[in-house]
């Protein structure tokens, strides 16, 4: 296998695909409230676009695959691209990210195609709260698509968690949860992205923890195994572990492996920048796999050292987080 070592000496081994960019809640740190406009359907790529990209990929040295969106489950026959993607990534790690509203129901199908890593977003565990960031999700669906998943069998089951400021601060619902359930919680930092108007604030690092010395006893465990750059903790006598991801902080760029392909088909090196590469316009010029691989390695060549927020709109749903 060649591997992927970009000029900076970062491994990039790490691929998420963004399946769609339409989702089932409107996130007030993601969405408007009227969602955004949508693609059109030629506009996103297909499962076999996506399904050549990714297996180049994985022949380049990727070794990770992420599934995210927008929320992947609205996107039609996911199980059946799922289980072909199984078979390109053929033991290596295939993981998928999902706010779990649909997940009771398809958590099976979804084991049956393959992923046993999930990432599951649930900003809060007090159903109002929940309701007031997802603006039109339910707390209750979601937790019944939790237990499913764990009766199932799906490992890890970890929970994304991004808390604001005057909003969803009480952690201790968390901490409850972990302790009982076998998941790893972990809080990721706002991103600031600009959606008109709204002044969303982000509780940084240092203030989580001071939160969360007051609920529980913990102490530095090792890494749980997995990929993503969060430090992660263990809770004295819990099934599950909690951790923190913040990718304002300096090392975020410096271990980055990841790249990125936007559900239209763009290849991002970088979550913050505003570079990338046409992807779905080189696959359907009828460009060879060399040209393809190529045009992956020009890309790679351009990721940049850190980030640069300047001028920068993030739409998340469409890049997937
Ligand atoms: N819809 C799926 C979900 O919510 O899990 C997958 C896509 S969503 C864009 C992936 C992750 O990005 C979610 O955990 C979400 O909380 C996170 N996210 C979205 N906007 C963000 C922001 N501005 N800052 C930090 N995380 C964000
Ligand atoms: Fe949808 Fe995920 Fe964005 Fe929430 S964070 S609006 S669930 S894509």
């Amino acid at each position: 296998l060649s591997k992927l070592i970009d000029k900076y000496n970062r491994r990039i081994d790490y691929l998420r695909l963004s399946v769609t960019d339409r989702c089932n809640l409107r996130c007030i740190y993601c969405m408007p409230p009227e969602g955004l406009v949508k693609l059109h359907h030629d506009e996103i790529l297909s499962y076999e676009e996506l399904l050549r990209f990714t297996g180049l990929a994985l022949e380049m040295g990727i070794s990770k695959v992420r599934i995210t969106g927008g929320e992947p489950l609205v996107r039609k026959n996911l199980d059946e691209f799922i289980a072909n993607l199984n078979r390109l990534v053929k033991g290596r790690a295939l993981s998928l990210t999902t706010n779990g509203i649909l997940l009771f129901d398809m958590a099976k199908d979804l084991k049956r195609a393959g992923i046993i890593r999930l990432n599951i977003s649930i900003d809060s565990l007090d159903p109002e709260v929940y309701n007031r960031i997802t603006r039109i999700g339910n707390l209750n669906v979601v937790l019944k698509g939790l237990e499913r998943a764990l009766e199932l069998g799906f490992n890890p089951v970890k929970i994304n968690v991004v808390p604001l400021k005057g909003i969803n601060e009480d952690m201790s619902d968390f901490i409850h949860l972990l302790r009982e359930m076998p998941v790893h919680v972990r809080f990721i930092e706002l991103m600031p992205i600009s959606l008109d108007g709204q002044e969303l604030i982000p509780i940084t690092r240092p203030e989580l923890e001071e939160n969360l010395k007051q609920l529980v006893d913990y102490k530095e465990i090792a890494h749980v195994e997995g990929t993503g750059p969060s430090v992660d903790y263990h809770v004295k006598g819990a099934k599950g572990t909690l951790g923190f991801i913040s990718p304002l902080s300096n090392h975020f760029c410096e271990s980055c492996n990841r790249l990125r392909l936007t559900s239209e088909g763009r290849l991002l090196t970088c979550l913050f920048s505003k570079e990338y590469t046409d992807i779905r316009g080189i696959l359907r010029s009828n460009a060879s796999d060399h040209e393809v691989k190529g045009a992956i390695l020009r890309a790679l060549a351009k990721k940049p050292k850190g980030k640069n927020m300047a001028g920068r709109n993030l739409q998340m749903s469409k890049i997937g987080g």
